[in-house]
């Protein structure tokens, strides 16, 4: 009781996503991605990929850039939807 230094810098799985259904990491251009499986049925995204919008319920990769400068939560808030041959394409 009472500690104070509390540690920012406690390990934390890089799988945060895990527990809820999956996900995998890649690496592309030096840069580490979190991707997981988006089957949300209610919002339509752009896949950054080829410009394009993600019908509702299509498979897609939601992807959240790992490390980012500005934290967890601005890299969530970023985080982008791709279709799976787009995101293969990207490069
Ligand atoms: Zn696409």
């Amino acid at each position: 009781m009472g500690r104070k230094n509390l540690r920012s810098d406690e390990p934390r799985p890089l799988n945060f996503y895990a527990a809820t259904g999956g996900s995998r990491v890649e690496t592309k251009q030096g840069v580490s991605y979190t991707l997981r499986r988006t089957m949300e049925g209610s919002s339509v995204y752009k896949c950054p990929g080829c410009n394009r919008e993600i019908p509702s319920g299509e498979a897609s990769w939601t992807v959240i850039k790992n490390d980012h400068i500005l934290g967890e939560q601005a890299a969530i808030d970023e985080r982008r939807h791709w279709h799976d041959s787009c995101w293969k394409a990207f490069r």
